[in-house]
């Protein structure tokens, strides 16, 4: 359940950085390597167009919902991920992702606010 996260940690720590956009097919943040899109549950690189023009806005309050949710899933599993870890290491790879996490959610509600005034 845990691996993608474990995976994202690794990424974080080869290098890679954690991108405010999210994979099209899972929801989850994507991270760039060596100039490589890549999504850490796919576990796949990922080409995507950034969401632009009319057609996006189609329900994009409930993919935002849906993103939201995923986020805060993640940030709970790493928390259980952050009790259990001794490896500092790995640690701050983890402080590193929830705090990522953190500001899309951030991201995310200023969005959604955006939304509902429009
Ligand atoms: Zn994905």
């Amino acid at each position: 359940m845990s691996d993608d996260v474990k995976r994202m940690a690794d990424l974080l720590k080869s290098g890679a950085t954690m991108l405010s956009d999210v994979c099209p097919n899972c929801g989850s943040p994507l991270f760039k390597v060596k100039g490589e899109i890549f999504c850490a549950k796919c576990n796949k690189p990922v080409v995507y167009a950034r969401a632009t023009g009319p057609q996006a806005t189609v329900s994009a309050s409930m993919l935002l919902e849906s993103v939201e949710q995923t986020v805060i899933g993640k940030i709970s599993e790493t928390n259980e991920l952050l009790k259990l870890e001794k490896d500092p290491e790995r640690l701050s790879a983890y402080s590193n992702l929830v705090f990522g996490w953190l500001s899309m959610l951030e991201k995310l509600r200023n969005l959604k606010e955006t939304f509902n005034q429009s």
